[in-house]
Protein backbone atom coordinates (compact mmCIF):
# COMPACT_ATOMS: atom_id res chain seq x y z
CA UNK A 1 0.00 0.00 0.00
CA UNK A 2 1.35 3.24 -0.66
CA UNK A 3 2.14 5.99 1.95
CA UNK A 4 -0.65 8.09 0.70
CA UNK A 5 -3.15 5.49 0.53
CA UNK A 6 -1.87 4.70 4.48
CA UNK A 7 -2.32 8.64 4.92
CA UNK A 8 -6.05 8.78 3.25
CA UNK A 9 -6.79 5.45 4.72
CA UNK A 10 -6.02 7.03 8.70
CA UNK A 11 -7.80 10.42 7.60
CA UNK A 12 -11.09 8.73 6.43
CA UNK A 13 -10.69 6.69 10.16
CA UNK A 14 -10.32 9.56 11.68
CA UNK A 15 -13.20 11.45 9.79
CA UNK A 16 -15.39 8.66 11.07
CA UNK A 17 -14.79 8.89 14.11
CA UNK A 18 -17.16 10.69 16.55
CA UNK A 19 -14.94 12.93 18.87
CA UNK A 20 -17.45 13.81 21.37
CA UNK A 21 -18.75 10.30 21.52
CA UNK A 22 -15.05 9.69 22.12
CA UNK A 23 -14.69 12.45 24.50
CA UNK A 24 -17.69 11.52 26.48
CA UNK A 25 -16.25 7.76 27.08
CA UNK A 26 -12.85 9.15 28.25
CA UNK A 27 -14.51 10.57 30.59
CA UNK A 28 -15.54 7.46 31.97
CA UNK A 29 -12.55 5.16 31.23
CA UNK A 30 -9.26 5.67 31.10
CA UNK A 31 -8.53 5.15 27.08
CA UNK A 32 -5.08 4.98 27.23
CA UNK A 33 -5.07 2.09 29.60
CA UNK A 34 -8.03 0.64 27.51
CA UNK A 35 -6.02 0.44 24.26
CA UNK A 36 -3.29 -1.50 26.22
CA UNK A 37 -5.36 -3.71 27.15
CA UNK A 38 -7.16 -4.62 23.75
CA UNK A 39 -3.89 -4.80 22.22
CA UNK A 40 -2.99 -7.85 25.06
CA UNK A 41 -6.46 -9.59 23.48
CA UNK A 42 -5.89 -12.32 20.81
CA UNK A 43 -8.01 -12.38 17.51
CA UNK A 44 -11.03 -15.00 19.09
CA UNK A 45 -11.12 -12.48 22.50
CA UNK A 46 -11.48 -9.43 20.42
CA UNK A 47 -14.14 -11.01 17.72
CA UNK A 48 -15.96 -11.87 20.60
CA UNK A 49 -15.75 -8.26 22.52
CA UNK A 50 -16.47 -6.81 19.27
CA UNK A 51 -20.03 -8.93 18.73
CA UNK A 52 -21.04 -7.86 21.99
CA UNK A 53 -20.35 -3.93 21.07
CA UNK A 54 -22.48 -4.24 18.01
CA UNK A 55 -25.38 -5.96 19.69
CA UNK A 56 -25.80 -2.36 21.96
CA UNK A 57 -25.81 -0.46 18.68
CA UNK A 58 -29.06 1.42 18.42
CA UNK A 59 -31.40 -0.22 15.19
CA UNK A 60 -30.42 0.93 11.93
CA UNK A 61 -27.20 1.86 12.80
CA UNK A 62 -24.07 0.51 11.45
CA UNK A 63 -20.44 1.69 10.93
CA UNK A 64 -21.04 4.98 9.11
CA UNK A 65 -18.51 4.91 6.10
CA UNK A 66 -16.49 8.34 5.87
CA UNK A 67 -17.54 11.79 4.21
CA UNK A 68 -15.63 11.60 0.94
CA UNK A 69 -17.53 13.97 -1.60
CA UNK A 70 -15.11 11.90 -4.54
CA UNK A 71 -17.54 8.95 -5.20
CA UNK A 72 -15.70 7.54 -7.98
CA UNK A 73 -12.21 7.73 -6.59
CA UNK A 74 -10.77 9.87 -9.28
CA UNK A 75 -7.98 10.98 -7.08
CA UNK A 76 -6.40 7.45 -7.52
CA UNK A 77 -5.67 8.59 -11.05
CA UNK A 78 -3.33 10.92 -9.47
CA UNK A 79 0.54 10.07 -8.86
CA UNK A 80 1.64 10.02 -5.30
CA UNK A 81 3.29 13.47 -5.48
CA UNK A 82 -0.15 14.73 -6.82
CA UNK A 83 -2.11 14.03 -4.27
CA UNK A 84 0.52 15.10 -1.42
CA UNK A 85 -0.12 18.48 -2.77
CA UNK A 86 -3.75 17.95 -2.85
CA UNK A 87 -4.26 17.20 0.18
CA UNK A 88 -1.53 19.93 1.17
CA UNK A 89 -3.99 22.23 0.04
CA UNK A 90 -6.80 20.80 1.99
CA UNK A 91 -5.01 20.88 5.71
CA UNK A 92 -4.20 24.52 4.79
CA UNK A 93 -7.83 25.37 3.70
CA UNK A 94 -8.91 23.70 6.54
CA UNK A 95 -6.21 24.82 9.52
CA UNK A 96 -6.18 28.34 7.91
CA UNK A 97 -8.87 29.33 5.94
CA UNK A 98 -11.94 27.36 7.48
CA UNK A 99 -11.98 29.26 10.91
CA UNK A 100 -12.46 32.07 9.33
CA UNK A 101 -14.23 32.40 6.13
CA UNK A 102 -17.77 33.00 8.07
CA UNK A 103 -16.54 35.94 9.49
CA UNK A 104 -15.27 37.55 6.74
CA UNK A 105 -17.78 36.91 4.52
CA UNK A 106 -20.32 38.35 6.83
CA UNK A 107 -18.48 41.42 6.77
CA UNK A 108 -17.25 41.38 3.59
CA UNK A 109 -13.57 41.81 4.36
CA UNK A 110 -10.67 39.66 2.84
CA UNK A 111 -8.11 37.78 4.94
CA UNK A 112 -5.32 39.67 3.92
CA UNK A 113 -3.12 37.79 6.31
CA UNK A 114 -3.60 34.78 4.74
CA UNK A 115 -1.40 35.73 1.60
CA UNK A 116 1.26 35.12 3.48
CA UNK A 117 0.76 31.83 4.61
CA UNK A 118 -0.47 30.94 0.98
CA UNK A 119 3.14 31.35 -0.11
CA UNK A 120 4.13 28.61 1.24
CA UNK A 121 2.32 26.26 -0.82
CA UNK A 122 3.93 27.32 -3.80
CA UNK A 123 0.55 27.00 -5.65
CA UNK A 124 0.69 30.15 -7.69
CA UNK A 125 1.16 30.13 -11.79
CA UNK A 126 0.51 26.27 -11.97
CA UNK A 127 0.50 25.17 -15.57
CA UNK A 128 3.30 28.04 -16.30
CA UNK A 129 6.61 27.08 -17.86
CA UNK A 130 9.65 29.04 -16.18
CA UNK A 131 9.61 32.48 -14.22
CA UNK A 132 9.51 30.49 -10.94
CA UNK A 133 6.24 28.27 -12.05
CA UNK A 134 5.48 24.86 -10.65
CA UNK A 135 4.67 24.05 -14.08
CA UNK A 136 2.06 21.26 -13.21
CA UNK A 137 -0.54 19.87 -15.81
CA UNK A 138 -3.61 21.88 -16.04
CA UNK A 139 -5.83 19.00 -14.06
CA UNK A 140 -3.02 20.06 -10.97
CA UNK A 141 -4.64 23.49 -11.09
CA UNK A 142 -7.94 22.13 -11.30
CA UNK A 143 -7.49 19.98 -8.36
CA UNK A 144 -6.25 22.84 -6.53
CA UNK A 145 -9.20 24.88 -6.84
CA UNK A 146 -11.57 22.40 -6.65
CA UNK A 147 -9.52 21.69 -2.92
CA UNK A 148 -9.85 25.79 -2.40
CA UNK A 149 -13.73 26.00 -3.58
CA UNK A 150 -14.69 23.19 -1.38
CA UNK A 151 -13.80 25.63 1.46
CA UNK A 152 -14.33 29.09 0.23
CA UNK A 153 -15.31 30.07 -2.95
CA UNK A 154 -14.64 33.49 -2.46
CA UNK A 155 -10.75 32.93 -1.72
CA UNK A 156 -10.75 30.71 -4.91
CA UNK A 157 -11.98 33.15 -6.89
CA UNK A 158 -9.04 35.71 -5.23
CA UNK A 159 -7.04 33.42 -6.37
CA UNK A 160 -7.87 32.08 -9.65
CA UNK A 161 -8.18 35.70 -10.86
CA UNK A 162 -4.47 36.44 -9.64
CA UNK A 163 -2.94 33.39 -10.71
CA UNK A 164 -5.10 32.44 -14.08
CA UNK A 165 -6.62 35.61 -15.65
CA UNK A 166 -3.91 38.60 -14.80
CA UNK A 167 -1.02 35.83 -14.69
CA UNK A 168 -2.51 33.90 -17.82
CA UNK A 169 -2.50 37.79 -19.49
CA UNK A 170 0.86 38.49 -19.24
CA UNK A 171 1.98 35.08 -19.72
CA UNK A 172 0.12 34.46 -22.54
CA UNK A 173 0.73 38.11 -24.28
CA UNK A 174 2.83 39.62 -22.27
CA UNK A 175 6.47 40.87 -23.57
CA UNK A 176 9.73 38.88 -22.71
CA UNK A 177 10.62 41.71 -20.33
CA UNK A 178 6.69 42.14 -18.91
CA UNK A 179 7.19 38.06 -17.88
CA UNK A 180 10.49 38.62 -16.49
CA UNK A 181 9.16 42.13 -14.44
CA UNK A 182 6.16 40.39 -13.10
CA UNK A 183 5.62 36.71 -13.37
CA UNK A 184 8.23 36.03 -10.90
CA UNK A 185 7.02 38.42 -8.04
CA UNK A 186 3.56 37.22 -8.81
CA UNK A 187 4.30 33.58 -8.50
CA UNK A 188 5.60 34.27 -4.84
CA UNK A 189 2.36 36.70 -4.39
CA UNK A 190 4.71 39.49 -3.62
CA UNK A 191 2.43 41.41 -6.33
CA UNK A 192 -1.16 40.86 -6.64
CA UNK A 193 -2.90 41.08 -9.99
CA UNK A 194 -6.38 41.52 -11.02
CA UNK A 195 -7.50 41.46 -14.48
CA UNK A 196 -10.21 43.95 -15.57
CA UNK A 197 -12.41 43.29 -18.85
CA UNK A 198 -16.34 43.96 -17.74
CA UNK A 199 -18.04 47.51 -17.77
CA UNK A 200 -21.01 49.28 -16.46
CA UNK A 201 -22.93 48.56 -19.80
CA UNK A 202 -20.96 46.18 -21.14
CA UNK A 203 -20.76 42.53 -20.03
CA UNK A 204 -21.75 39.37 -22.06
CA UNK A 205 -20.93 41.35 -25.34
CA UNK A 206 -17.37 42.63 -24.86
CA UNK A 207 -16.06 40.70 -27.64
CA UNK A 208 -17.38 43.75 -29.75
CA UNK A 209 -18.39 46.40 -27.51
CA UNK A 210 -16.15 47.44 -25.26
CA UNK A 211 -16.40 51.74 -24.22
CA UNK A 212 -13.27 52.18 -22.52
CA UNK A 213 -10.72 53.36 -25.00
CA UNK A 214 -7.17 53.91 -25.87
CA UNK A 215 -4.95 56.52 -27.78
CA UNK A 216 -1.30 56.33 -28.42
CA UNK A 217 -0.85 59.74 -28.25
CA UNK A 218 3.06 59.66 -29.60
CA UNK A 219 5.06 58.97 -26.58
CA UNK A 220 2.08 57.20 -23.67
CA UNK A 221 -1.62 55.34 -24.04
CA UNK A 222 -4.04 57.36 -22.58
CA UNK A 223 -7.08 55.19 -21.34
CA UNK A 224 -10.61 56.32 -20.46
CA UNK A 225 -13.36 54.74 -19.36
CA UNK A 226 -15.28 52.67 -16.53
CA UNK A 227 -14.78 48.76 -15.69
CA UNK A 228 -16.90 47.18 -13.36
CA UNK A 229 -16.87 43.87 -10.93
CA UNK A 230 -13.19 43.83 -11.02
CA UNK A 231 -11.96 41.41 -8.38
CA UNK A 232 -8.51 42.07 -6.42
CA UNK A 233 -8.97 45.70 -8.14
CA UNK A 234 -9.08 47.65 -4.64
CA UNK A 235 -5.63 46.51 -3.45
CA UNK A 236 -3.72 44.62 -6.30
CA UNK A 237 -0.01 45.72 -7.30
CA UNK A 238 -1.33 45.72 -10.93
CA UNK A 239 -4.67 45.53 -13.19
CA UNK A 240 -4.76 44.19 -16.74
CA UNK A 241 -7.35 46.79 -18.38
CA UNK A 242 -8.36 46.15 -21.57
CA UNK A 243 -9.24 48.52 -24.06
CA UNK A 244 -10.68 49.65 -27.34
CA UNK A 245 -7.97 51.20 -29.76
CA UNK A 246 -9.46 54.79 -30.65
CA UNK A 247 -7.16 54.90 -34.22
CA UNK A 248 -7.69 50.58 -35.46
CA UNK A 249 -10.82 49.57 -33.07
CA UNK A 250 -9.12 46.62 -32.14
CA UNK A 251 -8.95 45.62 -28.32
CA UNK A 252 -5.39 46.04 -26.38
CA UNK A 253 -3.91 45.59 -22.67
CA UNK A 254 -2.22 47.40 -20.45
CA UNK A 255 -0.60 46.75 -17.36
CA UNK A 256 -1.59 49.45 -15.31
CA UNK A 257 0.24 49.31 -12.32
CA UNK A 258 -1.26 50.82 -8.47
CA UNK A 259 -0.65 53.98 -7.81
CA UNK A 260 -1.47 55.43 -11.44
CA UNK A 261 -3.18 59.06 -10.39
CA UNK A 262 -5.39 58.21 -13.54
CA UNK A 263 -6.71 55.10 -12.28
CA UNK A 264 -9.48 54.85 -9.54
CA UNK A 265 -10.90 51.85 -7.53
CA UNK A 266 -13.50 51.81 -5.00
CA UNK A 267 -15.18 48.61 -3.59
CA UNK A 268 -18.61 47.74 -4.46
CA UNK A 269 -20.71 46.71 -1.63
CA UNK A 270 -23.79 44.83 -0.39
CA UNK A 271 -22.95 42.25 -2.47
CA UNK A 272 -25.31 38.91 -2.25
CA UNK A 273 -22.35 36.61 -3.06
CA UNK A 274 -18.29 36.12 -2.83
CA UNK A 275 -18.66 39.07 -0.31
CA UNK A 276 -14.81 38.11 0.49
CA UNK A 277 -13.85 39.17 -2.74
CA UNK A 278 -12.88 42.73 -3.00
CA UNK A 279 -15.07 43.84 -6.21
CA UNK A 280 -14.60 47.27 -7.82
CA UNK A 281 -15.69 49.40 -10.09
CA UNK A 282 -12.55 51.16 -11.70
CA UNK A 283 -12.72 54.38 -13.41
CA UNK A 284 -10.11 55.20 -15.90
CA UNK A 285 -9.35 59.16 -16.46
CA UNK A 286 -7.16 60.51 -18.86
CA UNK A 287 -4.81 57.56 -17.58
CA UNK A 288 -1.44 57.56 -19.13
CA UNK A 289 -0.09 54.17 -19.73
CA UNK A 290 3.58 53.52 -20.93
CA UNK A 291 4.22 51.77 -24.46
CA UNK A 292 6.27 49.42 -22.49
CA UNK A 293 2.98 48.41 -20.25
CA UNK A 294 0.95 47.64 -22.99
CA UNK A 295 0.57 43.64 -23.25
CA UNK A 296 3.22 43.53 -26.61
CA UNK A 297 1.39 40.17 -27.88
CA UNK A 298 -2.69 41.38 -27.55
CA UNK A 299 -3.39 42.83 -30.93
CA UNK A 300 -7.42 41.70 -30.79
CA UNK A 301 -10.33 40.51 -28.73
CA UNK A 302 -8.70 37.35 -30.07
CA UNK A 303 -6.29 37.22 -27.87
CA UNK A 304 -8.17 37.96 -24.49
CA UNK A 305 -10.22 35.49 -25.67
CA UNK A 306 -7.06 32.94 -25.13
CA UNK A 307 -6.64 34.01 -21.76
CA UNK A 308 -10.55 33.29 -20.93
CA UNK A 309 -9.98 29.86 -22.79
CA UNK A 310 -7.87 29.22 -20.27
CA UNK A 311 -9.30 30.26 -17.15
CA UNK A 312 -12.67 29.05 -17.94
CA UNK A 313 -11.68 25.14 -16.94
CA UNK A 314 -10.82 26.44 -13.72
CA UNK A 315 -14.47 28.32 -13.20
CA UNK A 316 -16.03 24.76 -14.19
CA UNK A 317 -13.82 23.09 -11.67
CA UNK A 318 -14.35 25.90 -8.86
CA UNK A 319 -18.22 25.03 -9.23
CA UNK A 320 -17.22 21.31 -8.61
CA UNK A 321 -15.83 22.38 -4.84
CA UNK A 322 -18.71 24.50 -4.23
CA UNK A 323 -21.08 21.26 -4.47
CA UNK A 324 -18.56 19.10 -3.37
CA UNK A 325 -17.87 21.66 0.27
CA UNK A 326 -21.88 21.94 0.26
CA UNK A 327 -22.20 18.19 -0.24
CA UNK A 328 -19.97 17.19 2.33
CA UNK A 329 -21.25 19.26 4.68
CA UNK A 330 -25.01 18.50 4.42
CA UNK A 331 -24.25 14.97 4.46
CA UNK A 332 -22.02 15.10 7.97
CA UNK A 333 -25.19 17.13 8.98
CA UNK A 334 -27.39 14.80 7.98
CA UNK A 335 -25.77 11.92 10.16
CA UNK A 336 -25.95 14.02 13.58
CA UNK A 337 -29.31 15.46 13.08
CA UNK A 338 -31.77 13.34 14.73
CA UNK A 339 -35.65 13.59 14.14
CA UNK A 340 -38.08 11.07 14.89
CA UNK A 341 -35.79 9.84 17.30
CA UNK A 342 -33.55 8.46 14.14
CA UNK A 343 -30.71 10.51 12.24
CA UNK A 344 -32.92 12.24 9.25
CA UNK A 345 -29.63 10.34 6.97
CA UNK A 346 -31.45 7.14 7.40
CA UNK A 347 -34.74 8.81 6.17
CA UNK A 348 -35.53 7.37 2.59
CA UNK A 349 -36.56 11.14 1.54
CA UNK A 350 -33.19 12.90 2.75
CA UNK A 351 -31.26 9.96 1.14
CA UNK A 352 -32.61 10.64 -2.06
CA UNK A 353 -31.50 14.32 -2.02
CA UNK A 354 -27.94 12.81 -1.01
CA UNK A 355 -28.26 10.41 -4.02
CA UNK A 356 -29.39 13.19 -6.04
CA UNK A 357 -26.46 15.16 -4.82
CA UNK A 358 -23.40 12.93 -5.03
CA UNK A 359 -24.85 11.94 -8.85
CA UNK A 360 -24.23 15.45 -9.82
CA UNK A 361 -21.55 16.03 -8.03
CA UNK A 362 -19.60 12.38 -9.50
CA UNK A 363 -20.76 13.48 -13.09
CA UNK A 364 -19.06 17.33 -12.68
CA UNK A 365 -15.99 15.29 -11.30
CA UNK A 366 -15.35 12.95 -14.14
CA UNK A 367 -16.52 16.02 -16.49
CA UNK A 368 -13.73 18.45 -15.38
CA UNK A 369 -10.90 15.55 -15.12
CA UNK A 370 -11.49 14.44 -18.68
CA UNK A 371 -11.47 18.38 -19.39
CA UNK A 372 -8.44 18.69 -17.75
CA UNK A 373 -6.80 16.07 -19.47
CA UNK A 374 -8.25 17.60 -22.94
CA UNK A 375 -6.12 20.92 -22.05
CA UNK A 376 -3.25 18.84 -20.86
CA UNK A 377 -3.23 17.44 -24.00
CA UNK A 378 -4.18 20.81 -26.26
CA UNK A 379 -7.17 19.38 -27.27
CA UNK A 380 -9.00 22.11 -25.55
CA UNK A 381 -11.57 24.21 -27.55
CA UNK A 382 -13.59 27.41 -26.50
CA UNK A 383 -16.73 25.09 -26.65
CA UNK A 384 -14.94 22.31 -24.31
CA UNK A 385 -14.41 24.41 -21.33
CA UNK A 386 -17.51 26.47 -22.41
CA UNK A 387 -20.04 22.96 -21.53
CA UNK A 388 -18.10 22.38 -18.66
CA UNK A 389 -19.02 25.90 -17.45
CA UNK A 390 -22.19 25.44 -18.36
CA UNK A 391 -22.62 22.19 -16.89
CA UNK A 392 -20.83 22.58 -13.65
CA UNK A 393 -22.60 25.69 -12.56
CA UNK A 394 -26.23 24.51 -13.37
CA UNK A 395 -25.59 20.92 -11.43
CA UNK A 396 -24.03 22.65 -8.12
CA UNK A 397 -26.81 25.36 -7.93
CA UNK A 398 -29.11 21.95 -7.83
CA UNK A 399 -26.60 20.35 -5.08
CA UNK A 400 -26.42 23.60 -3.04
CA UNK A 401 -30.05 23.44 -3.02
CA UNK A 402 -30.74 20.30 -2.05
CA UNK A 403 -27.97 20.67 0.74
CA UNK A 404 -29.43 23.72 2.47
CA UNK A 405 -33.06 21.50 2.19
CA UNK A 406 -31.90 18.86 3.90
CA UNK A 407 -30.59 21.20 6.79
CA UNK A 408 -33.97 22.35 7.29
CA UNK A 409 -33.59 26.22 9.11
CA UNK A 410 -29.93 25.96 9.69
CA UNK A 411 -29.14 25.63 6.30
CA UNK A 412 -29.72 29.70 6.34
CA UNK A 413 -27.14 29.81 8.90
CA UNK A 414 -23.95 30.68 7.60
CA UNK A 415 -22.53 28.50 10.72
CA UNK A 416 -22.71 25.47 9.20
CA UNK A 417 -21.68 26.46 5.83
CA UNK A 418 -23.81 25.65 3.15
CA UNK A 419 -25.63 28.67 3.20
CA UNK A 420 -22.35 30.74 1.69
CA UNK A 421 -22.17 27.97 -0.98
CA UNK A 422 -25.57 28.45 -1.72
CA UNK A 423 -24.95 32.17 -1.91
CA UNK A 424 -21.25 32.00 -3.96
CA UNK A 425 -22.86 29.46 -6.40
CA UNK A 426 -25.19 32.37 -7.97
CA UNK A 427 -21.99 34.12 -8.67
CA UNK A 428 -20.24 31.12 -10.16
CA UNK A 429 -23.67 30.62 -12.41
CA UNK A 430 -23.16 34.49 -14.04
CA UNK A 431 -19.42 34.95 -14.31
CA UNK A 432 -16.65 34.27 -16.87
CA UNK A 433 -19.43 33.43 -19.24
CA UNK A 434 -23.08 33.45 -18.16
CA UNK A 435 -24.86 30.56 -18.91
CA UNK A 436 -26.49 31.67 -22.09
CA UNK A 437 -23.26 32.65 -23.46
CA UNK A 438 -21.34 29.23 -23.12
CA UNK A 439 -24.60 27.63 -24.22
CA UNK A 440 -24.09 29.81 -27.27
CA UNK A 441 -20.69 28.82 -28.08
CA UNK A 442 -21.83 25.55 -27.51
CA UNK A 443 -25.08 25.48 -29.53
CA UNK A 444 -22.71 27.13 -32.45
CA UNK A 445 -19.96 24.21 -32.18
CA UNK A 446 -22.49 21.22 -32.48
CA UNK A 447 -25.07 23.00 -34.96
CA UNK A 448 -22.43 25.15 -37.10
CA UNK A 449 -24.94 28.02 -36.94
CA UNK A 450 -24.00 31.36 -34.54
CA UNK A 451 -27.11 32.52 -32.81
CA UNK A 452 -24.91 34.92 -31.38
CA UNK A 453 -26.39 38.67 -32.42
CA UNK A 454 -23.69 40.70 -34.33
C1 LIG B 1 -18.47 38.13 -8.24
C2 LIG B 1 -18.07 38.53 -9.61
C3 LIG B 1 -16.74 38.70 -9.92
C4 LIG B 1 -16.36 39.15 -11.19
N1 LIG B 1 -15.04 39.38 -11.46
C5 LIG B 1 -14.69 39.91 -12.65
C6 LIG B 1 -13.33 40.25 -12.92
O1 LIG B 1 -12.43 40.05 -12.08
N2 LIG B 1 -13.03 40.83 -14.10
C7 LIG B 1 -13.97 41.06 -15.06
O2 LIG B 1 -13.62 41.60 -16.12
N3 LIG B 1 -15.28 40.74 -14.84
C8 LIG B 1 -15.65 40.17 -13.66
N4 LIG B 1 -16.96 39.85 -13.43
C9 LIG B 1 -17.98 40.15 -14.44
C10 LIG B 1 -18.60 38.94 -15.11
O3 LIG B 1 -17.71 38.33 -15.98
C11 LIG B 1 -19.92 39.40 -15.75
O4 LIG B 1 -20.84 39.58 -14.70
C12 LIG B 1 -20.46 38.44 -16.77
O5 LIG B 1 -19.65 38.38 -17.91
C13 LIG B 1 -21.90 38.79 -17.21
O6 LIG B 1 -22.01 40.13 -17.56
P1 LIG B 1 -23.16 41.04 -16.91
O7 LIG B 1 -23.17 40.79 -15.45
O8 LIG B 1 -22.93 42.43 -17.34
O9 LIG B 1 -24.52 40.50 -17.46
P2 LIG B 1 -25.22 40.87 -18.89
O10 LIG B 1 -24.25 40.71 -19.98
O11 LIG B 1 -25.90 42.18 -18.76
O12 LIG B 1 -26.31 39.74 -18.99
C14 LIG B 1 -27.59 39.77 -18.34
C15 LIG B 1 -28.38 38.56 -18.78
O13 LIG B 1 -28.61 38.63 -20.21
C16 LIG B 1 -28.18 37.42 -20.81
N5 LIG B 1 -27.69 37.67 -22.18
C17 LIG B 1 -26.78 38.58 -22.58
N6 LIG B 1 -26.57 38.49 -23.91
C18 LIG B 1 -27.38 37.50 -24.36
C19 LIG B 1 -27.63 36.91 -25.64
N7 LIG B 1 -26.97 37.29 -26.74
N8 LIG B 1 -28.53 35.91 -25.72
C20 LIG B 1 -29.17 35.48 -24.61
N9 LIG B 1 -28.99 35.98 -23.38
C21 LIG B 1 -28.09 36.98 -23.26
C22 LIG B 1 -27.06 36.94 -19.89
O14 LIG B 1 -26.81 35.56 -20.08
C23 LIG B 1 -27.66 37.26 -18.53
O15 LIG B 1 -28.55 36.27 -18.15
C24 LIG B 1 -17.35 39.38 -12.18
C25 LIG B 1 -18.71 39.16 -11.86
C26 LIG B 1 -19.07 38.75 -10.61
C27 LIG B 1 -20.52 38.54 -10.31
Amino acid sequence: MSVFKKVKNTINLLKSVDMDQLAKINEQIDLSEAMKSLGQLDERQLKGLMKMLKTKRKKGQSDLPPIDGDFYNLDLKLTDEQRKLQMEVRNFMEDEVRPLVNDHWNRAKFPHEIIEKFKKLNITGVPYEGYGCPNLPFLMEGIIAQEIARVDVSISTFFGVHSGLAMGSIYLCGSEEQKQEWLPKMQKLDAIGAFGLTEPNVGSGVAGGLETTCKFDGENWILNGQKKWISNATFADVVIIWARDEDSNQVKGFLVRKGNPGFKAEKMEDKMALRIVQNALITLTDCKVPESDRLQKADSFKDTAKVLRMTRAGVAWQAVGCARGAYESALKYTRKREQFGRPIASYQLIQDHLVEMVSNLTAMQTLVFRLSEMQDADLLTDEHASLAKVFCSMRTRDVVSRAREVMGGNGILLEHDVARFVADAEAIYSYEGTKEINSLIVGRAITGYSAFVN
